[in-house]
């Protein structure tokens, strides 16, 4: 048999090249933006059309190319940065593989205007799916300015697999960011559909924070120094009550690269021991240097993924620095005998309201006296008190349909049929008809047999169903505050904000100003407490962020789904017997009683079949 193995033409390896270089615009975005900060630019001008659908284009005033370079440049495997295997292991480039601007002209139209300093005129390359259209000389100014359009026009399928628009310049933003915050030295600006976005001025690392997260973040920063041998930390870290729901304000860099590590997340995580609300996640903006040889970033493609000689130290020291600075500017509650305990430890529930632990005790219990049932009844007149708070989140939320009920023949309740009781008593009433296990379940008889009830994931499923129907209908009523509330949000949030208004105010939302960092808010839905306007829209904005919504993700259906998970019930939460009960009538009066908002499970039920097997 003839031989049958071939090299690939170059224009196919290319594009092979190009699908681990280049999944989104946000990766052309990342190595055009690198490429010149390697070129030593001090300012570096990001243009982008339909988030960089149509038009990703970087314009730097870094050295500039050579015709030769220039046209080289384009090859694959060809670069100005490493010359032997050796020098992979002291790089202080961002890039060294020489593959970025091959693979990126496989797959769009690209145009490279290139000059350096001492030349009279630059060099003018158009190449469009790794074929050279021309080669000219331009008048341009010194540097390199290198347009890519219409990405991925020559694959379809990776061109439809983008995501919308909001979804694919959010992920250029944190790029743009990751690129910024590594030098603050070099000014940054970046453009979409014409607009300005950013404008970040050459500046120190604290103010470039700043500029790039709100000037409220000034406050928030927290400084980390710490010079050892193996390691050199400096940055910020935020201080605990500013810390967010999202994972989106946090940044490590080693050597000015931006890298992902769970295993220094966790030291920084352990350093905040203590100091967080659960489910809250400690801001901070880290610059970690250590000696090149000791680190591989050759690890992953998109290198953003890093192995280090010894974590293990590494981790030891960052948790160090972090929990001293943390201290030494008294976020930590540092032993003092002098002090007064009570000015120290309510740091991290500032923005807590305050809820005094309760220790109720029935007074009217007597365990002597004849009938058990006296108690409960006291018990229950209480609970009736409290009723009217709890009645409060489900204003205008309220569903009317009782009568659903008896449409939903999966579950039938049992009649109302008392059976005798063993514990004969006159004065038991009203029955009681559920009961709440471990503050997390309700469990109540049916026909066939038990039925159990995850409280917060069934109060989801019945907030969302109501607010899906106020939003879609339009009908939500607003509830005026008497005081408008001022929120800051930093600019990237805002813009979620912005691109949610609309819905928002269906919602009953009303908004008097949205401005660059911050919103002020003069009314709220019905039914959402003042207390919570800010952990509503904190989650909403990590629900967008984290979700990354595709194409037809509709902006109704989050906010119902963010808003049902911020102002449910939740775990642990005791809840009195019409508490059990509205949540029970109210599930099964859903259109979709068995799951929750995100498809899990709400309740089970234990046919008496089951319960009997268990006792053979
Ligand atoms: P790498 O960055 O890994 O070397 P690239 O494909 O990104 O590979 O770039 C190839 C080469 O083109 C670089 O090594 C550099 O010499 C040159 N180059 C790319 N972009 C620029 C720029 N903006 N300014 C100057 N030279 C550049
Ligand atoms: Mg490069």
């Amino acid at each position: 048999m003839s031989d049958i193995i071939q090299l690939l033409p170059d224009h196919v390896a290319n594009q092979i090249a190009a699908g681990e270089v280049v999944q989104r615009p946000a990766s052309v975005v990342k190595e055009l933006l690198e490429n010149s900060i390697d070129a030593g630019a001090l300012e570096i001008k990001l243009i982008l059309k339909e988030a960089g659908k149509t038009l990703v284009q970087v314009i730097d005033d870094g050295k500039g190319m050579s015709v030769t370079d220039a046209r080289l440049s384009f090859e694959r495997h060809a670069t100005s940065k490493i010359r032997s295997a050796e020098d992979l292991f002291k790089l202080n480039t961002k890039g060294f593989r020489g593959e970025a601007l091959a693979s990126i002209a496989a797959i769009a139209h690209v145009e490279l205007k290139t000059k350096q300093e001492n030349d009279e005129l630059g060099t003018c390359i158009v190449i469009e799916g790794s074929e050279v259209k021309s080669q000219n000389v331009v008048v341009t100014p010194k540097g390199t300015s290198v347009s890519v359009k219409n990405l991925f026009f020559n694959i379809p399928a990776r061109r439809n697999f983008l995501k919308s628009n909001t979804v694919e310049l959010r992920h250029v933003t944190d790029e743009f960011h990751r690129v910024a915050l590594a030098h603050p030295n070099i000014a940054f600006s970046m453009f979409h559909n014409g607009g300005e976005q950013f404008s970040l001025p050459a500046t120190n690392y604290r103010q470039r924070v700043v500029n790039i997260f709100g000037t409220k973040t000034n406050e928030k920063l927290v400084p980390v120094e710490e010079a050892t041998e193996v390691l050199t930390v400096s940055g910020f870290v935020g201080k605990p009550e500013f810390s967010k729901k999202t994972k989106s304000e946090q940044f490590f860099f080693v050597n000015n690269r931006f890298v992902k590590s769970p295993y220094l997340n966790h030291a920084i995580n352990a350093a905040f021991e203590g100091l967080l609300k659960d489910g809250y996640h400690p801001t901070y903006f880290l610059n970690l240097t250590v000696d090149p040889q000791t680190i591989d970033i050759n690890i992953h493609p998109t290198k953003t993924e890093i192995k280090f000689d010894d974590e293990h130290t590494l981790y030891a020291i960052l948790r160090s620095s972090v929990k001293h600075s943390l201290g030494q500017f008294n976020i930590a509650p540092v032993l003092d005998f002098d002090s007064d305990a009570n000015l120290d430890t309510p740091y991290n529930y500032k923005n807590k309201s305050g809820k005094t632990p309760t220790i109720t005790v029935d007074s009217s219990f007597n365990p002597f006296a004849s009938s058990g049932a006296a108690p409960q009844k006291q018990n229950y007149n209480r609970q009736l008190k409290t009723q009217a708070h709890w009645e409060s989140l489900y204003v205008g939320l309220e569903s009317k349909s009782n009568d659903a009920l008896n449409n939903f023949d999966e579950v039938t309740f049992e009649s109302e049929a008392k059976t005798e009781s063993i514990f004969k008593s006159s004065e038991v009433s009203p029955e009681k008809t559920t009961y709440q296990l471990r503050q997390k379940y309700i469990v109540s008889t049916i026909k066939s047999g038990m039925l159990i009830i995850d409280q917060n994931r069934a109060h989801q499923r019945i907030l969302y169903e109501n607010l899906l129907k106020q939003l879609t209908s339009k009908e939500a009523t607003t509830q005026q505050l008497l005081f408008p509330l001022n929120i800051s949000f930093s600019t990237s949030d805002i813009a979620i904000i912005k691109q949610l208004q609309s819905d928002l105010e269906f919602a009953g939302f009303q908004f008097s100003d949205v401005k660059d960092e911050s919103v002020i808010i003069t009314g709220v839905p019905v039914g959402v407490p003042e207390s919570e306007v800010t952990i509503v829209l904190e989650q909403l904005i990590s629900d967008v962020e984290n979700d990354v919504p595709d194409q037809n993700f509709s902006a109704s259906d989050l906010l119902a789904k963010s808003m049902a998970k911020s102002l449910s019930i939740k775990t642990g939460q005791s809840l009195n017997a019409d508490e059990q009960e509205h949540i029970l009538n109210s599930l099964f009066a859903c259109k979709e009683p068995s799951v929750s908002p995100t498809n899990k499970t709400t309740f089970i039920t234990l046919g008496v079949d089951d319960i009997e097997k268990k006792f053979m």
